[in-house]
């Protein structure tokens, strides 16, 4: 798996590297972070991406859709 926006791989990284906070599993994190700040949270038992990689502008973007409807 690549990272959709710079297309560097990605690697398995606990969630604590991106939230700072540990208790929230793991995530698939864009090799280049903090440059590129792509991830994707995973699955507890397969550990299989829940969808595809997204950077923060998306996730902001995407946040602010759902306080939409
Ligand atoms: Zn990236």
């Amino acid at each position: 798996m690549n990272c959709p926006y710079c297309v560097r791989s990605v690697s398995d990284v606990d969630a604590s590297v991106v939230y700072r906070v540990p208790g929230y599993g793991r995530l698939w994190l864009c090799d280049r972070y903090p440059v590129c700040d792509a991830y994707v949270g995973a699955h507890p038992q397969s550990n299989a991406p829940k969808g595809t990689l997204a950077n923060r502008q998306l996730v902001t973007l995407a946040t602010k859709c759902s306080r939409l409807f």
